[in-house]
């Protein structure tokens, strides 16, 4: 794989990762929660019988938010990994080079477009 394709996709999944964190941060309302570009506020949910169901539902979505960005972050640095260790941008599942063009789109994909297309007609 070119080194100039290898050197732009470190610097998205760098990017990618440092978008994350600070996603993180404003989620956990540590640090600079005043920059509020991701600030996740409690809608008004009324004030009807239903409003704890609600409060728990919000609360529970949070913790998803969360979660999804913790499993992004994971992937992202797992792709950073496999740079350092030259076994980026091979599929996981068959073992072929991912299409550059996947790569660029989502520098973190660990499986070709074939298999990911496989898993999910065999869920
Ligand atoms: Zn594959």
């Amino acid at each position: 794989m070119d080194k100039q394709f290898l050197v732009t996709i470190k610097n998205k999944l760098l990017e990618k990762e440092q978008q994350l964190m600070n996603e993180m941060e404003d989620l956990t309302g540590s640090g600079r929660s005043s920059a509020g570009k991701y600030q996740l506020m409690p809608p008004d949910y009324g004030s009807d019988e239903d409003e704890n169901s609600a409060e728990v539902a919000a609360f529970t979505t949070d913790l998803s938010v969360k979660e999804v960005l913790e499993s992004s972050l994971r992937d992202v640095r797992s792709a950073l990994a496999r740079l350092e260790d030259g076994t980026y941008g091979i599929c996981k599942y068959c073992g072929q080079p991912i299409d550059e063009r996947r790569l660029l789109a989502r520098p973190a994909s660990s499986s070709c477009v074939n298999c990911k297309e496989s898993i999910k007609s065999r869920v």
